[in-house]
């Protein structure tokens, strides 16, 4: 499989990319989609791999999938440690269901030795909704984001049962249980917004990368 997104058909907007360099943690899950929207967002997108390929970014995303594959993965690959140094030296990360699990500093219903690579001062649940509702489909209000509410899409999705002092919810169910936050440079939400054409959060995540981008360019 190729590693570089640019020699994959993602529309116009790649060949000409002068946005932000991001990645999409490629391990497994839906990064394919994640790749399209910020490509058409004007990113220069490359799937990430391998620790070498974590080199020269402004931002990562991590999509959504299964969090105890991913982790399994970025274990074995020796990623996930990079990735840890990464995050701790203020790398833009936005994570999506799984990979919002991924950023959590804390699990609840995790499998034996599941790891989290943490940065977001929360405590997630997994596959919060049980059987009856694993899936849904609801509209969020987003103040940071401004303007009309987020159609969000949860698919066996976690949710945010406790959010610490360093970050800050984002956006709640109508029962007040939170599905997205945001710490410094890490963004985490529960649900999926790559696949419904709601790409607010990606342009978050990109003014983010590109504040990032533009401090490392400065001499
Ligand atoms: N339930 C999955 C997990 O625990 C997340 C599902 C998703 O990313 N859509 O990783």
């Amino acid at each position: 499989m190729n590693t570089n997104l640019r020699s994959e058909s993602l529309g116009p907007a790649d060949a000409a990319s002068t946005g932000p360099r991001v990645g999409v943690l490629a391990l497994q899950g839906d990064f394919r989609e994640h790749a399209r929207v910020l490509s058409g967002l004007g990113a220069d997108v490359s799937l990430v791999r391998r620790p070498n390929e974590l080199a020269a970014l402004d931002g990562l995303v991590i999509p959504g999938g299964e969090s105890t594959v991913m982790d399994k993965l970025s274990r074995a690959y020796g990623l996930a440690e990079p990735l840890k140094a990464a995050i701790a030296d203020g790398l833009p990360v936005y994570g999506t269901c799984a990979g919002l699990i991924m950023l959590a500093d804390t699990l609840l219903d995790a499998i034996a030795d599941q790891q989290s690579l943490g940065g977001l001062d929360v405590v997630v649940r997994r596959n919060a909704f049980g059987s009856q509702n694993q899936s849904f489909e609801t509209d969020l209000d987003v103040p940071a984001l401004g303007g009309e509410p987020v159609h969000a899409v949860f698919i066996r999705g976690p949710v945010v049962e406790s959010v610490g002092p360093a970050a800050t919810p984002l956006a709640s169910l109508a029962d007040g249980r939170v599905v997205a936050v945001e710490q410094g440079n890490l963004l985490g939400t529960s649900f999926h917004p790559e696949i419904t054409g709601e790409h607010r959060f990606h342009e978050y995540f990109l003014e983010k990368a590109g504040r990032r981008a533009a401090a490392a360019r400065t001499p």
